[in-house]
């Protein structure tokens, strides 16, 4: 009797709700890796994480409700569209008997979260404003390499990540096993981020920027954003166990993400690419 129980309260999954980067997608070279912006649920155990809340919380708010979790701890890692774009239409953020915690790390020109909300939900650009949520909402501002100890075992490191805007990277620890959330963020060629290696250092997944090749890095440097040869790179150098690419390019069709799915096949050991609906068990 007590073996379901054991399995419940150790669980540790990651599940990708969107896995694009810069905007939506919704044509028919976009069907096998998915159409939404980034939303990751990380689920430890009975507490429910999600990292982003781009438009792929959407689908995730209604599963929340069909599964009846009444309860989420949301961080985001900016406030770019395509992190945020979410918010106004996540259904549990109307309903009375659902509760959050929303943490955000210090961003250039903003630094409280619940700006972030009230920019976004304000007219002319959406006629409701955030005091109609009818969930309950406590807003936590991250300071730089701030750890957070959210109980039930649940540690979660940040980093600040290299992005224009600036960005948070996590890192969430659970009973003996992590995963990171580093996107967006960039690199220099040829110098390894010892900083960020250090961060991800025996990760079992860590989910990563892959938005370019190194091909077409040189043209879109300045950017802020990495590439899928970097990742396999940092997974070397810091032994983790596995990498999960996200913040596939609009340009990025279903051919061409086969294409690199199959490189980081080849030359990447435990890596691969995310997909909406993907989930991994750690
Ligand atoms: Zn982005
Ligand atoms: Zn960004």
């Amino acid at each position: 009797m007590s073996e379901p129980d054991k399995v419940h309260t150790d669980m540790f999954t990651v599940t990708f709700w969107g896995s694009r980067g810069t905007r939506m997608v919704s044509d028919k070279n976009h069907i096998v890796y998915g159409k939404d912006t980034i939303c990751v649920e990380v689920q430890c155990g009975s507490r429910t994480l999600v990292f982003d809340a781009g438009s792929g919380i959407i689908s995730l708010g209604e599963s929340l409700i069909k599964r009846n979790i009444d309860s989420i701890d949301l961080f985001l890692s900016h406030s770019h569209y395509d992190h945020v774009e979410g918010i106004p239409f996540f259904q549990p953020f109307y309903n009375t008997d659902f509760s959050s915690t929303f943490w955000s790390g210090r961003l250039n020109g903003i630094t409280h979260s619940r700006d972030i909300v009230d920019g976004l939900m304000k007219e002319p650009y959406f006629p409701i404003k955030q005091e109609k949520f009818l969930s309950k909402i406590r807003y936590k501002d991250i300071s730089d390499f701030e750890t957070l100890q959210l109980g039930d075992e649940i540690e979660i490191e940040t980093k600040p990540l290299n992005h224009p805007g600036k960005a948070t990277g996590y890192r969430v620890n659970f009973k003996g096993r992590s995963f990171a959330f580093i996107t967006d963020t960039t690199h220099v060629p040829n110098k390894p981020d010892e900083a960020l290696i250090e961060f991800i250092r025996d990760v079992d997944l860590f989910a990563y920027d892959c938005s370019y090749t190194d091909k077409e890095f040189p043209k879109f440097a300045t950017y802020g954003h990495s590439t899928w040869e970097e990742a396999i790179r940092l997974k070397n150098s810091s032994r983790a166990k596995a990498m999960a690419g996200l913040h596939h390019m609009p340009f990025r069709t279903d051919k061409a993400l086969d294409k690199i799915a199959e490189m980081l096949k080849t030359n990447g050991k435990g890596c691969r690419i995310a997909r909406d609906g993907l989930k991994i068990q750690l």
